[in-house]
């Protein structure tokens, strides 16, 4: 019997059968985003600790009975998800904590956290039969697909604005991706690539639309809670662009919830950069209107004018008690140089914007200090060597004999 009981609108609350519809609502467009209704009576009798404490999988599969799959044809052997969660005691003062747990999503096969999604999607499509893919991108999603459809001979379309960091575009042609590279911003970029998939008939990764990708992203959570031995954390803290992330999060440990296997929520906290901000603006004036500007940060991966998951990203912060922050790009950059000098975990800008966004919530003393905090960094340094090098600083240049190397640690 599948698990999926309906799909249902966020913004208008009509349910359909997934049978009928394949991206959106058709009342509301593309606004209409759908969230995936589980049978969790079901998946309960399943997915128990007891399942978990036994299963070898190591990779986000072992959350299977979870995951709404009608076949498992397209799971590839590629690894996303069972990534590492530290207890990081060498900050206290930066946070305020005593410890904090950072749950390394860069370990992921392309390095990001979009792998989980990717995964899924991948699936998705080898259970419809839909052999070619596309997606719009600031460029992890897009990296992320074009892995992991190149696994599984999956051909792609992709869409990234030109300003995408080289390397996530190298990612994408080493895949193997056709690879359009879009003179306009990542909103342009998203325009063009669904007014493509609707003219060649490509199946949409875009996590804006395809409500089956959140249910890779939400396996994040799953994994929080069973490596903190099935207990929620007091605050988990992500950062958002589009806001699937965020709600992939959220709906991860509702679910927990749900199934028994933890027996509270974490707060969730989100973070934007202070200039592509539309998720805090709607969230300080209470409203589900976003408003647009032009956005203007160095972590590209939250660079966002219009939130195309604004209202899942919204009530994942409504519903469990959370809040929004925002951090300069200055603020990002310091976090990416501490995170990395004191524990060695080296992220893209947009991955150690949640961190960014603790040492924030510490200044605004919205910390308590034995709290339970869990920042995800969800995508790796390397994919953006020209920011790492603003914050790293320069070499030593010296000639190939000990004079200037003495000179200098005397020094
Ligand atoms: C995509 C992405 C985010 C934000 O996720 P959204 O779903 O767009 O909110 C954060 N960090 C990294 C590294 C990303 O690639
Ligand atoms: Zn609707």
């Amino acid at each position: 019997m599948s698990k999926v009981l309906k799909l249902k609108c966020v913004k208008c609350g009509r349910e359909y059968d997934p049978a009928q519809v394949l991206y959106t609502c058709p009342e509301c467009g593309i606004e209409g985003i759908l969230d995936v209704v589980l049978d969790y009576d079901q998946i309960k009798k399943e997915l128990t600790r007891d399942y978990l404490k036994k299963n070898t999988d190591y990779s986000l599969w072992r959350y299977l009975p979870a995951i709404p799959l009608e076949d498992t044809k397209g799971i590839q052997p590629l690894q996303a998800g069972w990534t590492p969660l530290y207890n990081i005691k060498t900050l206290s003062k930066e946070t305020g904590l005593e410890s904090f747990f950072l749950k390394d999503d860069s370990r992921n096969p392309t390095a990001s956290l979009k792998d989980r999604a990717s995964a899924v999607g991948v699936a998705k499509a080898y259970e419809l039969g839909r052999f070619v893919m596309c997606t719009a991108s600031t460029g992890n999603a897009a990296s992320s697909l074009s892995g992991f459809a190149a696994s599984a001979g999956i051909k792609t379309y992709i869409f990234v604005p030109e300003t995408a960091p080289e390397a996530k575009v190298t990612q994408l042609l080493i895949y193997g991706s056709n690879v359009f590279l879009v003179k306009g911003t990542y909103d342009e970029a998203v325009e063009l690539c669904f007014k493509a998939a609707d003219e060649f008939g490509w199946y949409n990764r875009s996590c804006a639309i395809n409500p089956y990708l959140l249910e890779g992203k939400k396996t994040v959570a799953y994994e929080i809670c069973e490596q903190l031995r099935f207990q929620a954390p007091d605050i988990a803290v992500v950062a958002v662009g589009d806001g699937c992330s965020i709600g992939g999060v959220w709906k991860g440990f509702k679910e927990c919830f749900t199934l028994g296997l933890i027996d509270k929520f974490p707060k969730i906290v989100g973070v934007q950069a202070e200039k592509s901000n539309p998720v805090t603006r709607a969230f300080e004036k209470n409203t589900y209107e976003f408003e647009y500007r032009v956005p203007e940060t160095i972590a590209d991966s939250i660079s966002v004018g219009i939130p195309r998951n604004g209202i899942k990203a919204l009530n994942a912060v409504h519903e469990s008690g959370g809040y929004m922050v925002d951090v300069s790009d200055e603020e990002i950059l310091t976090a990416m140089k501490i995170l990395a000098q004191k524990t060695g975990v080296f992220g893209e800008p947009a991955g150690v914007t949640s961190f960014a966004g603790i040492i924030k919530m510490n200044e605004l003393g919205l910390l308590k200090g034995d709290e339970k905090v869990v920042s995800i960094v969800s995508g790796s340094g390397l994919k953006d060597i020209k920011s790492a090098m603003k914050a790293a600083g320069k070499a030593n240049l010296v000639e190939p004999n000990l004079t200037e190397v003495r000179k200098i640690i005397n020094n």
